[in-house]
């Protein structure tokens, strides 16, 4: 199937006025992200800070529209500096010390910088993400920042070949989404509950999702 088919097929298993959907581009080149942009993708999520510059000029140059880029992957607090001006969504915060540097530097940038807190519910050692009882913690400390606003939460499902193995990982952030809420902290605008890729997609949407990010559903599998 062509990337617009693909793309077709997954609007056909979302409400796309509640559910947001950015197609993950990494590893994908230019003329691939094109061809999605022209197929209706208005959202784009890159790994690495270095990628996502590398490809942003050509896109804005010849997209035909502005595109939401979102830094799905991890952060590094040196890579802060370069990923700020792009970046629409930072989804990985995953420490204060991360957080930090991302309030220092954006307002340097006179920005304010939308972020997601990363959990890893699972608590697997080969994800990123804080544990889920530092969340609200770490969420209070940056509603302190005057540079960042905390939008939601972010998590990556531990891969399984039976999606529904992985429901109880979504619920878990969807009751955590719900705490937050109702902190009702200052400076925050908590509004997205990033869960979901393209094995388990439709199963976090049952469990809350409201902003899924897709790469080898679009795009085939990565080289
Ligand atoms: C690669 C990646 C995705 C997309 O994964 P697919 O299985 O290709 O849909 C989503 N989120 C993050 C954080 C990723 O690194």
């Amino acid at each position: 199937m062509s990337i617009a088919q693909n793309i077709a097929e997954i609007k056909s298993h979302i409400d796309i006025n509640k559910v947001k959907l950015v197609a993950v581009t990494k590893n994908h080149d230019v003329s691939a992200m094109l061809e999605a942009i022209a197929a209706g993708i208005t959202a784009v999520g890159e790994n690495r800070v270095q990628e996502m510059l590398s490809k942003h000029p050509e896109i804005t140059a010849h997209a035909g529209r502005t595109v939401e880029w979102h830094l799905i992957g991890h952060l590094q607090t040196n890579k802060v500096r370069q990923a700020i001006p792009v970046a629409d969504l930072i989804h990985s915060v995953d420490s204060e010390r991360l957080a930090l540097e991302i309030d220092k530097v954006a307002g340097k940038l006179n920005k304010r910088q939308d972020i997601l807190i990363q959990v890893n519910v699972a608590d697997e050692a080969s994800k990123f993400g804080v544990r889920p009882e530092q969340a609200l913690p770490l969420a209070r400390l940056i509603s302190q920042l005057e540079n960042v606003r905390l939008c939601g939460l972010m998590t990556i499902a531990p891969f399984s070949e039976n999606a529904e193995a992985v429901r109880p990982v979504f619920k878990e952030l969807y009751q955590l989404f719900g705490e937050l809420t109702a902190m009702n902290l200052a400076n925050t605008e908590i509004k997205w509950l990033s869960m979901g890729m393209t094995n388990d997609y439709r199963i976090a949407i049952e469990e809350g999702s409201n902003l899924v990010r897709i790469g080898t559903g679009i795009f085939g599998s990565r080289k």
